[in-house]
């Protein structure tokens, strides 16, 4: 009798209900997916640093044969006797970081220093298309390579073996590597401008516009300004990289201020806004 109301009740159970979706948290406001998925996925990258560094081969001649030519805004006097060296950024102008963003979008996370520090030792950042060869041409031409980048020193040498296993010259020691220094001056223009004394920088290279000419805090219109300023220089000596992930464009919409995500989608949206 028991086993037979142990059977009924077995049978005449309802399904168990579904469990219902346990809430999940709204989802914090993320505008950089985009930007990191183009980067790490479309062939569209390739093709434009491709382009870029292609388009720089010409430059190598025109540099070369005239002793009067440099990239440097603040580089003057009289540059002959000077060897030519051509100055690059690191991150999105010759290594590729896009998987390091790809893992915090997927994690969930922002951009920190240890993360960042943990990426930077891995030392397996791919180089962008095109860049390993090109400078390995200017190499060959007589050409230094100066890697001036706002990595800190502390992570020069797990760079150096990124940059030297990926052939990129001038890597074999540290001594073409100039990164931001712990303390002091910190800026780009004084570790330029000591390549300066023994060299003519006859190319730049950056994805950030202050990887030409350093401005503080400067805001949208005195960056178009800049850019207008030297239109000429565009293509021939500056040569700009993309990089819609992050930058010193996105600061100068935020006013170079750390605004949390939902903050910083909304001044992002005003920016946009004149162009109804
Ligand atoms: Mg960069």
């Amino acid at each position: 009798m028991l086993r037979y109301a142990l059977v009924l009740a077995l049978v005449g159970c309802p399904k168990p209900a579904p469990v219902a979706p346990v809430p999940v948290e709204a989802p914090a406001v993320r505008d950089d997916v985009l930007a990191v998925t183009w980067t790490n996925t479309s062939a569209e990258v390739d093709a434009v640093a491709l382009t870029v560094f292609r388009s720089a081969r010409a430059s190598l001649d025109l540099a070369l044969a005239d002793p009067t030519w440099t990239a440097a805004v603040e580089q003057t006097g009289d540059l002959s006797a000077l060897k030519p060296a051509i100055v690059v950024d690191v991150d999105e102008t010759v290594l590729d970081n896009s998987p390091y963003q790809a893992r915090l979008v997927l994690d969930g996370g922002s951009f920190g220093k240890d993360s960042w520090g943990a990426w930077v030792e891995e030392a397996k950042a791919k180089p962008l298309a095109g860049a390993a060869e090109f400078l390995t041409e200017a190499k060959s031409r007589g050409i230094d390579v100066f890697y001036v980048s706002n990595r800190d020193e502390s992570q020069a040498e797990a760079t150096r073996r990124n940059l030297a296993a990926t052939g990129f010259p001038d890597a074999e020691t540290l001594d073409h590597l100039r990164f931001r220094p712990a303390e002091g001056d910190r800026t780009k223009t004084t570790r330029r401008k000591a390549i300066e004394a023994t060299h003519r920088i006859v190319l730049l290279f950056g994805d950030n516009l202050y990887d030409f000419v350093e401005l503080d805090k400067a805001d949208r219109a005195a960056r178009d300004a800049l850019v207008a300023e030297h239109a000429d220089w565009w293509g021939v000596r500056w040569f700009m990289l993309p990089n819609p992930m992050y930058g010193s464009w996105d600061d100068a919409v935020l006013g170079y201020t750390h605004p949390d995500p939902a903050a910083a989608r909304e001044a992002r949206e005003q920016a946009l806004d004149p162009m109804r």
